[in-house]
């Protein structure tokens, strides 16, 4: 019903001038694609490609690409992300698929794979989203082990060092993500031993049926308060899939992309007949212009896949890059443009 929905906006398009723009942009399907925030993109991308070209569902493929991050030891993803400034690490996933389905998790401690506990939410609960102990205990009842809450070495030095000055900075570090930090709370891109040390990890993808989903995990910004909770659990914020219009998913400064619920407003401009890329730029622009000055001071980053396989990404500052992969080439990393050089 959706792909014959599909169909018909396309057919009455070619009739009516007001749409005309959507009727100019059609092009055949690019099948499969996968589009992930960052470098570390490559690391998801990797196994969504394996899963959708085995012939899986993208939601299938976007959980997969979920855990494959979640297992590696990052400064931003997963148990071995940077802690609050309690000194507790707490994840923050979610997840979409072609119908609308969706299920989320906040304020998380203790469980290696929040994404699949956001899948369970989806699919084992009646609710949307569960938070903090309801989210723990409920992903215990579904059978995910609760591991020990100890800090990776990685994280624990990184504390130890952000204790000496316990300076609250609640901004995703500009530096970082322009590849410029010298160390510090805030480390560079990929830590001595090779591991990544990135940002929220967010991935899209198209299936060999035509389908979009989407995910998105993260521990978050981090020595942030406790309990804080940014954009990436919440739908429309975070991430945002409408399968006959565009996947669109976030990274950065949570608390921006909330204001103007970052993701749903992308995928609206879609709607509206824009590219993935053109889209990406004016809900960037939609955040930067509310107040230029103090855009200055932070992260955002934007990217968008639509149904025909077409991708694109825009940011707030120099730096985002993203990983693709299409049938023609696999885990290629784009630099994103930016509103600021
Ligand atoms: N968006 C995430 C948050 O605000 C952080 C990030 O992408 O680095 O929690």
């Amino acid at each position: 019903m959706i792909k014959s929905r599909r169909r018909f906006i396309r057919n009455s398009a070619l009739g009516l001038p007001v749409l005309s723009l959507k009727a100019k942009r059609f092009r055949p399907p690019i099948l499969p694609v996968v589009v992930s925030t960052w470098d570390s993109g490559t690391i998801a991308n990797e196994t969504a490609w394996s899963a959708l070209t085995a012939g899986e569902k993208a939601l299938d493929a976007v959980e997969k690409a979920g855990i494959a991050i979640e297992d590696v030891v990052s400064c931003c993803v997963g148990l071995g992300g940077n802690p609050d400034r309690d000194g507790f690490v707490t994840l923050d996933a979610c997840i979409m698929d072609e119908e609308a389905n969706i299920g989320s998790v906040a304020f998380l401690e203790r469980i290696k794979h929040p994404v699949s506990v956001a899948r369970k939410v989806m699919e084992e609960t009646p609710h949307v989203m569960l938070v903090g102990i309801g989210a723990q205990n409920f992903a215990i009842q579904q059978g995910f082990p609760l591991e020990s809450g100890e800090l990776s070495p990685a994280a624990r030095k990184t504390y130890e060092k952000w204790l000496e000055k316990s300076e609250y900075n609640p901004r995703i570090n500009i530096e970082r993500t322009q590849g410029k930090s010298k160390g510090g709370p805030f480390a560079p891109s990929r830590l001595p031993d090779g591991s990544f040390n990135h940002d929220t990890m967010g991935t899209i993808a198209l299936d060999q049926s035509g389908n979009l989903s989407g995910m998105c995990t993260t521990s978050g910004m981090g020595f942030k308060m406790r309990g804080r909770v940014g954009d990436s659990p919440i739908i429309g914020a975070g991430l945002f899939v409408d399968n006959e219009v565009g996947a669109v998913v976030c990274t950065g400064q949570g608390e921006e992309v909330i204001r103007v619920a970052g993701a749903h407003l992308v995928v609206e401009f879609m709607r509206d007949g824009l590219s993935p890329k053109e889209a990406c730029m004016k809900g960037i622009e939609r955040i930067v212009t509310r107040d230029t000055e103090r855009a200055k001071d932070f992260q955002v980053g934007f990217i968008a896949l639509s149904p025909t396989g077409e991708y694109g990404a825009f940011a707030v500052q120099k730096g985002f890059n993203y990983t693709i992969s299409e049938p023609d080439q696999q885990g290629i990393v784009l630099d994103s443009e930016s509103y600021f050089d």
